[in-house]
């Protein structure tokens, strides 16, 4: 396994000597020692990003060209998705199925891109002054910055990674501290395709420092960042030093409305899934079911039974439904918020503690939580809690379903269940969120934008749209008979 950062096409240990323990949340064995790098180290990578930029062949290399380049990567993936899902699951914890469809995802995404990078390269416009053309063209903004988290590590790395390079720009990029290791082995399947150096550069290490050079550096032009909104604040200050093109995609609490009229079975299974999936790791978890007043204790009965009987265990075992979190700090704050909801006067209905199995005991494990009796004014039901933690409130008229799922700082995304489709078309409109479903949670397609609307961030990753975050626009005027104009005689 490569533990070291790439920088300028080449693995390099990091110029301070230091390493990190990468751990295990299933039994808190460490898999792996990687490189610890610092501020010196993303400086290095970021002056190798500008050196390829500003002076290699990379942004002047066909679209074409460089989509092929991305097409290889998604093959790439595909060849080793075995490695590359052990690597993710055994780091994170997530079951093997759940990091199988993560790669097969993150080969899509590189297939989008590959395909995409040469579709756009501008168009022509009507001059309104006569004897002239005029163009709009599209070209790469420059150095990349971009910081991921560690709930989809390479995931999140493919949506930056892909439409950066389709567009042509050069990239530093830094994962998670806790989570590199799939990253790292992306690195390395950029350098067996060949990219050239300085173009790719992956460097380790804290936010505060590591991060925070890529947010501040005079040398970055754009900064990506997908992570918590505390430090999404401390990044778009920082990147202000030289107005950076800045994009942030940061967390949610998203409302699961279900109507009267939903088919049960179905909207029960799909919000278990909502809640639970990845633990509620996910920025798009459904920790806010907005349930009708009529079917309220049907649902919620149905719900804690199969709670109860949710598998949870070692990512690697075919049995598991849900893993551990990330860590046993990120356990103490769910716990925290587990009891600040009792506090605050709403009713656990199922778990609301660590697994009592012997088993798990080394294991992050916090049992699937409903708690129910909730309102808009409690914390646990205005706050992204990020564990496997659900809140139910009731709901009596559509208006009222409305007010309550937009009551949020955040707007990330949101679902409405109901067999009216009518109803559910004059719902979603109305939900002030980057991503709406209708009968369904959770999926997302490369095709399609995703991003947030108020304190959920700022731009959008994927999509066509994904694509022209990455570029500068520019236009190009052309006087086919230039004559003097006399005006200074
Ligand atoms: P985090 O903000 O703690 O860390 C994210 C990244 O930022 C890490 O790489 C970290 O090292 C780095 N970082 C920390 N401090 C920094 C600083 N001062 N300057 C620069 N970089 C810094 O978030 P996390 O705990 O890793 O991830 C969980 C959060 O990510 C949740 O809020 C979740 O909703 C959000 N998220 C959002 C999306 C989305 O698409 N909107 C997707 C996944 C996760």
């Amino acid at each position: 396994m490569i533990t070291q950062m790439y920088i300028n096409g080449e693995w390099v240990h990091s110029q301070s000597g230091q390493t990190r323990d990468i751990i295990n949340p299933y039994n808190q064995e460490v898999i792996a020692v990687v490189e610890e790098g610092s501020k010196t180290d993303a400086e290095i990578a970021i002056a190798a990003a500008r050196k390829a930029f500003d002076k290699g062949e990379w942004s002047h290399t066909s679209a074409t060209e460089r989509g092929y380049i991305l097409f290889q990567v998604a093959e790439k993936i595909k060849q080793y998705k075995d490695e590359l899902a052990e690597l993710e699951t055994l780091n994170t914890g997530k079951t093997l199925t759940e990091s199988e469809a993560d790669m097969d995802d993150i080969a899509a995404v590189f297939q989008y891109f590959a395909g995409l990078a040469d579709k756009d390269g501008g168009h022509v416009i009507e001059s309104p002054i006569p004897d002239s053309s005029s163009r709009i063209v599209r070209e790469p903004v420059g150095v990349c910055g971009q910081i991921t988290p560690w709930n989809y590590p390479l995931l999140q790395a493919a949506w930056k990674l892909a439409p950066a390079l389709a567009a042509g720009n050069t990239v530093v990029l830094k994962p998670s501290e806790i989570t590199p290791l799939t990253t790292i082995k992306m690195a390395d399947i950029f350098d067996e395709v060949g990219i050239p150096p300085g173009v790719v550069n992956v460097v380790l290490g804290p936010g505060e420092s590591v991060g925070a050079k890529l947010a501040e550096s005079l040398d970055v032009d754009l900064i990506s960042f997908t992570g918590g909104g505390t430090t999404g604040r401390k990044i778009m200050q920082a990147a202000a030093i030289n107005f950076k093109k800045t994009s942030l995609e940061l967390g949610g609490k998203n409302p699961n409305i279900i109507f009267a009229d939903a088919d049960l079975d179905v909207a029960i299974d799909y919000a278990m899934n909502a809640a639970f999936f990845h633990a509620g790791q996910v920025c798009s978890a459904g920790s806010r079911l907005i349930v009708h007043e009529s079917i309220h204790d049907q649902f919620v009965a149905l719900l804690i039974e199969k709670a109860k009987h949710v598998t949870l265990g070692n990512g690697f075992d075919e049995k598991t439904e849900m893993g551990p979190v990330i860590s046993k700090e990120h356990m103490e704050k769910i716990e925290n918020y587990i009891a600040l909801g009792v506090k605050e006067g709403a009713t656990i209905a199922v778990g609301g503690k660590r697994s009592p199995l012997p088993k798990l005991a080394n294991g992050n494990f916090i049992e699937p939580t409903i708690f129910t009796n909730c309102d808009t004014s409690m914390r646990i039901v205005q706050e992204e809690v990020f564990g496997p933690v659900v809140t139910v409130e009731t709901f009596s008229t559509e208006e009222e379903a409305i007010l309550l799922a937009n009551d949020s700082v955040y707007g990330l995304a949101g679902a409405v269940w109901t067999q009216d489709l009518h109803l559910a078309e004059r719902v979603v409109k109305k939900l002030r969120m980057g991503t709406t479903w209708i009968n369904d949670f959770h999926p997302y397609i490369p095709q399609a934008p995703w991003g947030g609307y108020k304190q959920s961030g700022i731009g959008r990753e994927l999509g066509s749209i994904g694509l022209e975050e990455y570029t500068e626009t520019k236009h190009i005027y052309q006087n086919s008979n230039p004559k003097p104009l006399g005006w200074f005689k």
